[in-house]
């Protein structure tokens, strides 16, 4: 038989597309090597939010007295945390493979390797002792960690984000190297649990790309919290848990009971016979138009393999501009100008659209309007002496371009800016907008009558 659609890998790219495929009738096969729901069910940002979320409760309880509310000596069971993590994971993982059934998805437990391309485009994929045909193929083989080659490290018992999220036992102290949003998902949960962090960053910012400004400002909340940053320090080697950094002409020795890798992911590209199809590289990654089609035109990549948003929701509309281009109805395709960014720490941050350093690097004048989060009636009311920021950037003609929060629920809110930025709404349009009240949302209308 030859399919309709071969898709290798069942993260959010893969399996979003096979459902969709599946659902729109056509005959749909799904390669996976491991377990359906790819790294983010897994391993990425299902077990991250659930650990994040105990943190949170325990947090809340911790600081209890500030809402009259008393608990003395709150506690946690880290055993059954990580249980109820696996829990979760399972339940929704479970999901998926439910889904594919009911749309008559075939899913193929095993690793798939592309053995050519016919001269009418028919794809061959072998899995286990069986080949398959397929008239298009959807690359979806997500990311893996990046181990830079730091002396020592291969000889060292270091955790990457897949190991800290098996731990049975917490470490006393942590060094995680790199302070983007995997390491400071981490660093926050650990920081909540009574672990020591120190977070080691080469850039001068933690957080990447995102807000400047806001960046700073949850750094030094977490700094308040006893998170150790180094900023601008390059780690020179690692030996067990004795992490050599250097800043200029000084270098020390940070140490800690574990040591966390996060310094960034890198598309999976190698090992199922990719070079066989020779599409077009991009970055790491592969060069794919805005309808996800490679340099082959029945030939798709999305979702991580891309190398270009590296977020499961980009993964998911990539999946989903793939199939309507291969059901001939895909319109303008993928548009990448409102992807939200969200950092679930406590307090969230979140962003869309631009920020005011890609402006200036661009030379687009822009106008900033912001307020704390204070002034809205609900924010003061759920967060006792918590801060926070509405940051809005709009264009010359009023155009709504950017969004950056910093305050829960942030990662809610940028919803309301996303859909402002990506219909290109002006800030009369989205001012005339009911919010109701009181909600930490009406932050976002207060803020465009500044
Ligand atoms: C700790 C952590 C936290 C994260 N948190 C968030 C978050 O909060 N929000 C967010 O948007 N993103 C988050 N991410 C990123 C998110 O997980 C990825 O962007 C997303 O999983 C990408 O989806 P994908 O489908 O492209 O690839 P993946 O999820 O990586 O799935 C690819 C799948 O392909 C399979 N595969 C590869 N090669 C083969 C082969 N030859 N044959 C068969 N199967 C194969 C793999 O086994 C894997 O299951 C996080 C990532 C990490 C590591």
């Amino acid at each position: 038989m030859k399919y309709d659609v071969a898709i290798i890998g069942g993260g959010p790219a893969g399996y979003t597309a096979a459902e969709r495929a599946a659902a729109g009738g056509l005959s749909t096969i799904l390669f996976e090597k491991n377990a359906l729901g790819g790294v983010c069910l897994n391993e990425g940002c299902v077990p991250t939010k659930t650990l994040l979320y105990s943190a949170k409760v325990y947090d809340t309880i911790k600081h209890a007295q500030k809402y009259a509310v008393k608990a003395e000596n709150p506690t946690f069971d880290f055993p059954k945390i990580i249980a109820r993590k696996n829990k979760v994971v399972k339940k929704l993982t479970a999901g998926i493979r439910m889904k594919m059934t009911e749309h008559g998805v075939v899913v193929v437990n095993g690793e798939a390797e592309i053995k050519g391309r016919a001269a009418d485009g028919t794809i061959t994929i072998a899995c286990g002792e069986e080949t398959y045909e397929a008239a298009n193929l959807l690359l979806c083989t997500g990311s893996e960690t990046v181990i830079p080659p730091i002396p020592g490290l291969a000889e060292t018992e270091y955790w990457t984000s897949r190991e800290a999220l098996q731990t049975k036992e917490l470490p006393a102290s942590l060094v995680i190297i790199g302070g983007g949003v995997i390491g400071m998902e981490f660093a926050s949960f650990f920081n909540s649990m009574g672990t020591e962090v120190h977070v080691v960053e080469m850039l001068d910012k933690i957080l990447g790309p995102m807000d400047k400004e806001l960046s700073e400002m949850l750094q030094a909340e977490y700094a308040k919290r006893g998170i150790k940053f180094y900023l601008g320090h390059k780690v020179t080697a690692v030996h067990g848990g004795e992490v050599t950094v250097e800043k200029e002409d000084e270098s020390f020795v940070i140490s800690g009971e574990k040591v966390l890798l996060s310094v960034g992911r890198r598309p999976v590209t190698k090992g199922f016979g990719l070079e066989t199809l020779g599409v077009e590289p991009f970055r790491n990654g592969i060069k794919v138009n805005q309808y996800m089609q490679t340099s082959l035109p029945n030939v798709y990549a999305c979702g991580d393999i891309t190398a270009f948003s590296l977020l499961a929701h980009t993964a998911v509309s990539e999946a989903e501009v793939a199939v309507k281009h291969i059901q001939g109805k895909a319109g303008d395709g993928m548009s990448y100008k409102a992807i939200p960014g969200v950092v679930y720490t406590n307090p969230e941050i979140a962003g869309v659209g631009k920020t005011e350093e890609e402006l200036q690097a661009e030379g687009i004048p822009y106008t900033v309007k912001k307020l704390p989060m204070a002034f809205s009636g609900r924010f003061v009311a759920e967060n006792e002496q918590g801060s926070g920021v509405c940051k809005l950037i709009l264009a010359e003609d009023e155009t709504v371009i950017g969004a950056h929060l910093l305050g829960n629920p942030a990662s809610e809110l940028i919803v309301i800016a996303g859909l402002a930025i990506e219909k290109g709404m002006k800030a009369d349009e989205l001012r005339s907008i009911v919010f109701p009240h009181p909600t930490v949302g009406e932050i976002i209308k207060e803020t465009l009558f500044v």
